[in-house]
């Protein structure tokens, strides 16, 4: 039996304008997150993507309707267990790599031998063993993406959410860290119970996801949400592109 970690009802984001006109950039919308899957959310850049993400990690309070974690109502970010990876790295330049992803666990209490084992781990896992104490500015694009992988996992996240997370990196780049990620999650050797990946790729979802929820633009709302039907994962290659079913 699966088991639904996140469930959005009717969420709604409207930002205020400086006339008496409100901006709906989310219109009513339902869905949820699932243990053991991975979710896409795909649509056109301005459609309300990472403002619904922002909802569903308790970041941004929705205008209405209401976000449940395990059934209760999320009131603030303290009250789930996830992790954001941004297109953006976000990475603080001034802390070395393994300073990078020990800053959550540090930030969280966590006794210092302790918190450099986890993290120790998890820089091997994401393939960066070796690079402990490089700073941000001396590693490729890819690698520091390795890096926010590294910080988000860490914590052993509920959902990891991402946003974007391959935007900044060039194609073949993109494409190995994300097999790599897929390869590790089929394996389970990644500590999170389900994904959630923002992307305006089409691609990238269908390689990716179990899941694809795809919305609308002005104001978005979700226009479908269908399962990704192939073979086995295994087989997620970039021709299977073309065996979409709804
Ligand atoms: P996406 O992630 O799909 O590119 P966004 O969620 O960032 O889309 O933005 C959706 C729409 O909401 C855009 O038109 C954007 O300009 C608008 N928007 C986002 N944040 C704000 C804000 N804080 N105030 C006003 N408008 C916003
Ligand atoms: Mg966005």
């Amino acid at each position: 039996m699966t088991s639904q970690i996140i469930r959005a009802e009717r969420v709604e984001k409207y930002y205020a304008q400086p006339s008496e006109n409100r901006i709906q950039v989310i219109s009513p919308t339902d869905l949820s997150i699932q243990e053991g899957e991975i979710v896409a959310l795909l649509g056109p850049s301005g459609s309300g993507k990472s403002t619904l993400m922002r909802m569903l990690t308790g970041l941004s309070v929705p205008s209405a309707g209401e976000v449940f974690w395990h059934d209760k109502p999320i009131a603030t970010a303290a009250d789930v267990n996830v992790s954001i990876v941004f297109q953006s790295f976000a990475l603080f330049p001034w802390l070395t790599v393994l300073e990078n992803v020990e800053a959550p666990l540090k930030a969280r209490g966590m006794e210092a031998s302790e918190r450099r084992r986890r993290s120790q781990k998890m820089l091997e896992t994401v393939g960066l063993d070796g690079f402990q104490a490089a700073y941000p500015k001396e590693l490729s694009g890819g690698m520091r993406q390795r890096v926010g992988f590294a910080r988000a996992l860490v914590v052993e996240p509920e959902v990891l959410f991402m946003d974007e997370p391959f935007s900044a990196l060039d194609v073949l780049t993109a494409e190995n860290l994300r097999s790599e990620l897929l390869e590790l999650w089929q394996g389970k050797t990644i500590p999170t119970k389900a994904i959630f990946i923002v992307t305006h790729n089409i691609e990238e979802a269908v390689l990716l996801a179990d899941r694809i929820i795809v919305l609308g633009r002005n104001p978005g709302h979700v226009r479908t949400d269908f399962r990704v039907s192939l073979a086995h994962p295994r087989d997620r290659k970039t021709s299977a592109f073309t065996q979409l079913v709804d």
